[in-house]
C-alpha cells in the first residue's frame, strides 16, 4: 500500500502501515491515544511543570475533529493531566477523553466533568511509611507524589538516580505487598498501587465505549507495555487495526521492539503529528 511521502517516518512493519492506512481512509472510525509523560509532555526534574508539548496540543486541535476519538491515557490523576496538558482551554480538543490513574479516573472535554473515585486506604498507609523506609535505607532527597490512588518515589534530580531507584526496590516492593499493592518500575520512579489496574484494560474498554476500528497509541515507558499487549492482542484477534507508537529515549528502550514506529523524543512525536494534520486536511 501507499501511504504520503509527508507521513515518512513510515511504520516499519506491515500491521503498521495498514492501520495507518486505516486512518487515512477512514479517520473518523480511528482513535488516536496517547501517553503523557514522556510522550507528550518532555520529562522534567519537576513533574509538577511537565506540562504537554504545545506544538503537540496545537496538532491535537488540529486533529480533533477529523478522528473519532482522542485520548491520553497516564497514570497521572486527571486533574493533573488536564492542567498539565491545557486541554480545558482548547475549544477543538471536544473529542478528547483523559482516562486517569491508568483508568481509575476519566475527564471528557465535551462536558468538562471528571470522574474520580475516592482512594484506596492502603495507598495512604504505604505513604506514610515511606520516610521512614527510605531514611532506613540512607536515601536523601527522594520526591514523594500523593496520587490519591497510587503513590510515587522520584529518584530524578538525586546524584545517582539508577541507583538509588535499584537501592529502594524490594523494600518498596515489600512495603507495598504487605497492603496488597504492587511496586511498579518507570523512568526513574518507583510507584506503588494496585496493579490489577492498567492501560490496557483502561484502552479496551474505551475502544468498545466509541467502537473505533483503528487505534494508534504513543507511549515511552513500562506502563505502557499493558496497552501495547492489549493492543496487540486484539490487532491478533481481528478486532482492530493498531499502529503502537514508541517514543523512544535513552532511559527506556523497552517499548522499542514492539513498536511499529519508532519516534525519539516527545519532539518527533509533534512533528510527526504536524504531519499528520497536513496529510489529513484538518
Ligand atoms: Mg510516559
Amino acid at each position: 500500500m501507499s501511504l504520503p511521502a509527508a507521513l515518512e517516518p513510515h511504520p516499519r512493519t506491515d500491521a503498521g502501515a495498514s492501520a495507518l492506512a486505516s486512518l487515512l481512509a477512514d479517520p473518523q472510525q480511528t482513535m488516536l491515544a496517547f501517553d503523557f509523560d514522556g510522550t507528550l509532555a518532555p520529562i522534567v526534574d519537576d513533574p509538577q511543570r511537565a506540562h504537554a508539548s504545545a506544538r503537540s496540543v496545537d496538532a491535537l486541535e488540529r486533529i480533533a475533529p477529523c478522528v473519532g476519538k482522542l485520548a491520553v491515557v497516564t497514570g497521572r490523576p486527571v486533574e493533573a493531566a488536564v492542567r498539565l496538558g491545557g486541554f480545558a482551554d482548547r475549544d477543538g480538543l471536544s473529542r478528547m477523553t483523559i482516562l486517569g490513574q491508568y483508568g481509575t479516573e476519566r475527564w471528557d472535554a465535551d462536558t468538562g466533568e471528571s470522574s474520580v473515585p475516592p482512594p484506596p486506604e492502603s495507598v495512604a498507609l504505604v505513604r506514610a511509611a515511606i520516610p521512614e523506609l527510605l531514611a532506613e535505607l540512607g536515601i536523601e532527597g527522594a520526591r514523594l507524589e500523593d496520587k490519591g490512588h497510587a503513590v510515587v518515589v522520584h529518584t530524578r534530580g538525586l546524584a545517582d538516580p539508577a541507583s538509588a531507584q535499584q537501592q529502594m526496590s524490594e523494600p518498596l516492593a515489600e512495603l507495598a505487598r504487605r497492603h496488597g499493592l504492587a511496586a511498579e518500575h518507570g523512568r526513574y520512579v518507583i510507584e506503588i498501587r494496585d496493579s490489577s489496574i492498567d492501560k490496557g484494560a483502561a484502552l479496551r474498554s474505551l475502544v468498545a465505549e466509541t467502537g473505533t476500528r483503528t487505534i494508534v497509541y504513543a507511549g515511552d515507558d513500562l506502563g505502557d507495555l499493558p496497552a501495547y499487549a492489549a493492543l496487540t492482542a486484539m490487532r491478533e484477534a481481528g478486532e482492530a487495526e493498531v499502529m503502537l507508537i514508541a517514543v523512544a529515549s535513552e532511559e527506556q528502550r523497552a517499548l522499542m521492539p514492539r513498536a511499529d514506529l519508532v519516534v525519539h523524543g516527545p519532539d518527533e512525536l509533534s512533528e510527526w503529528l504536524e504531519r499528520l494534520a497536513e496529510v489529513l486536511g484538518c
